[in-house]
């Protein structure tokens, strides 16, 4: 109970709209990418749930123009630890080699 009261007390800050993501915001990006992977335009629905990726890094920026809307898939290969990723299949190309 207090907790939505300290939500309406803040009301004012515009920003504060975007701290999180919300189903409203989720609707607007999905309608958006007209309800598909913005990566691999697979539809997304039911078993193929939407993930949502900060363009600019931000978890608490929020708004519909720094969210893309992707596929699991394509959500999984988005890790920012690219680096990694790189050296891993540099790696497994060594290994696949015998
Ligand atoms: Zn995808």
């Amino acid at each position: 109970m207090s907790f939505f009261g300290n939500a309406a007390g803040n009301k004012g800050k515009k920003r504060d709209k975007y701290k999180e993501l919300t189903l409203a915001i989720k609707q607007i990006v999905l309608e958006r990418a007209k309800h598909r992977c913005q990566e691999c335009s697979k539809k997304l629905s039911g078993t193929n749930s939407p993930h949502f990726i900060h363009i600019n890094g931000s978890k608490k920026d929020n708004r519909p123009e720094n969210l893309r809307a992707v596929c699991p898939e394509c959500n999984e290969g988005k890790s920012p630890a690219s680096d990694s990723g790189t050296m891993f299949s540099s790696f497994k190309k060594i290994f696949s080699k015998s």
